[in-house]
C-alpha cells in the first residue's frame, strides 16, 4: 500500500470506529437474543423466592426515614445523587446469573444478561427492566447529563450515555451501592 492509499483509507475510516472499538463490541453474539426477548424474559433470571418488589407502587419517605434505612454510602448515592469511587463496588465484577435490585425499594432493575464490561470501574448496562427507570437531566458537570433513577422510590441509580455497545448503544452507569445482587440459584 503506498502512502497515497493508506492517506485515503484514514480518510474515510471512520474515527469513531477507531477510537470506539473497544465500547462498541456487541454485548452478545449476533442472532443469539434480541434485546426485546432480554427485558422480556428477564423474570427467567430472578431466583424463586426473591425478596424483591413486585410492583412500582411509588415508595415516599422523608430524608430521616431513608437515612435510618440505608448505609450511610447507600443514602448518600440514592438520596443525595453521591457518585462512588470507581471500582469500588464488587458488583462491578459480579458475573453470576442473577437480578440487580434497587438497594433503596427492591424493585428489579437490571439482569446480568444486560451487563457488560465497560472497563469504566462502575457496574454498566446496555438495557434496563422495562418501566423499572425513569430519567432526569443534571448540569453538575456544566455540560448535560442523563441522569436515572428507580421508578419506584426515585432513588439516583446513575447516569447514561450513548457510548454503550451494540445493539443498543446506550451505557447505563451505575453506582454499585445503589444496587443489591440477587444470584439465581438452582
Ligand atoms: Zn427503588
Amino acid at each position: 500500500m503506498d502512502r497515497r492509499s493508506v492517506l485515503k483509507l484514514l480518510a474515510t475510516t471512520p474515527m469513531a470506529v477507531l477510537a470506539g472499538s473497544w465500547f462498541a463490541r456487541p454485548a452478545f453474539a449476533k442472532g443469539e437474543k434480541t434485546v426485546e426477548d432480554l427485558q422480556k424474559n428477564w423474570k427467567t433470571l430472578l431466583a424463586d423466592g426473591a425478596d424483591v418488589a413486585s410492583d412500582t407502587e411509588p415508595v415516599k419517605l422523608s430524608n430521616e426515614e431513608w437515612k435510618k434505612r440505608l448505609p450511610p454510602q447507600a443514602y448518600d448515592v440514592l438520596r443525595k445523587e453521591g457518585t462512588e469511587r470507581a471500582g469500588s463496588s464488587p458488583l462491578d465484577r459480579e458475573k453470576r446469573p442473577g437480578v440487580f435490585a434497587c438497594a433503596g425499594c427492591g424493585l428489579p432493575l437490571f439482569t446480568s444478561a444486560m451487563k457488560f464490561d465497560s472497563g469504566t470501574g462502575w457496574p454498566s448496562f446496555f438495557t434496563i427492566i422495562p418501566g423499572a427507570i425513569g430519567t432526569s437531566r443534571d448540569f453538575k458537570l456544566i455540560f448535560p447529563r442523563t441522569e436515572y433513577h428507580c421508578a419506584r422510590c426515585e432513588g439516583h441509580q446513575g447516569h447514561l450515555f450513548d457510548d454503550g455497545p451494540e445493539p443498543t448503544g446506550l451505557r447505563y452507569c451505575n453506582n454499585g451501592v445503589a444496587l443489591r445482587f440477587i444470584p439465581k440459584t438452582g
